[in-house]
């Protein structure tokens, strides 16, 4: 799939904000702050419409990209950051569950995160756990595989598999070797029908 056109048509930060009209469904990103997400937008799209950086503090909000006048990518805010306050904490959640109940019909593909070079995080459990017990589809994107050595690459691409079976895919991916990119963009296209 090639992307031709990438355009932010809806952020929504409330529960009083409509949501877009739902062309062919939705690819959701999500993951723990920091695990590279905006850059995996950026990479996708070949444009810059993530903002990158090290620091959380953005407001939470969910960005709807439209894709090709086809389909959208949603960007879902970062979970995990230690130095979030509790009031933040639960409008994160609120704003991602608000986000669920109003659109789970219209998603195709959720890709979940995870940095491949550590373990499943106790964040991402839970989010997996929410994610099953929703019903929804998802995917594990291992970002970052360009900065492990070919035997713990390895290993750490056995170990998610063994942990998801065969009823989720894993994709080793790494926005500097571009690895797992036209993987995931297949994806989208079976899918979407792009
Ligand atoms: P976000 O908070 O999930 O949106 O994370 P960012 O996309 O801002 O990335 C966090 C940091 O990880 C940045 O310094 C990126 O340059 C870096 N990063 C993201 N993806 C990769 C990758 O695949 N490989 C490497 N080596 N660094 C990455």
């Amino acid at each position: 799939m090639k992307i031709k056109s990438v355009e932010l048509v809806k952020t929504i930060y409330s529960k009083k904000e409509r949501y877009p009209e739902p062309l062919n469904g939705e690819f959701v990103f999500v993951g723990r702050s920091n695990v590279g997400k905006s850059t995996l937008l950026n990479t996708l799209t070949e444009r810059n419409i993530a903002k990158t950086s090290k620091k959380p503090g953005k407001t939470a909000s969910v960005n709807f990209y439209k894709i090709n006048d086809l389909l959208y990518f949603v960007d879902l805010p970062g979970y995990g950051f230690a130095k979030v306050s509790e009031k933040e904490r639960l409008r994160w959640k609120q704003i991602i569950e608000f986000y669920f109940e109003s659109r789970f019909w219209n998603i195709k593909m959720i890709f979940l995160l995870v940095d491949g070079r550590h373990e499943l995080q106790k964040n991402d459990e839970m989010m997996i756990d929410w994610l099953k017990e929703m019903d929804l589809p998802f995917s594990i994107v291992l970002t970052k595989i360009d900065k492990l050595k070919m035997s713990e690459k390895s290993k750490m691409i056995r170990y998610y598999r063994n942990l998801f079976g065969e009823n989720y895919i894993v994709i080793p991916y790494s926005a500097v070797t571009k690895e797992g990119v036209s993987e995931i963009l297949k994806l989208v296209e079976d899918l979407g029908g792009a």
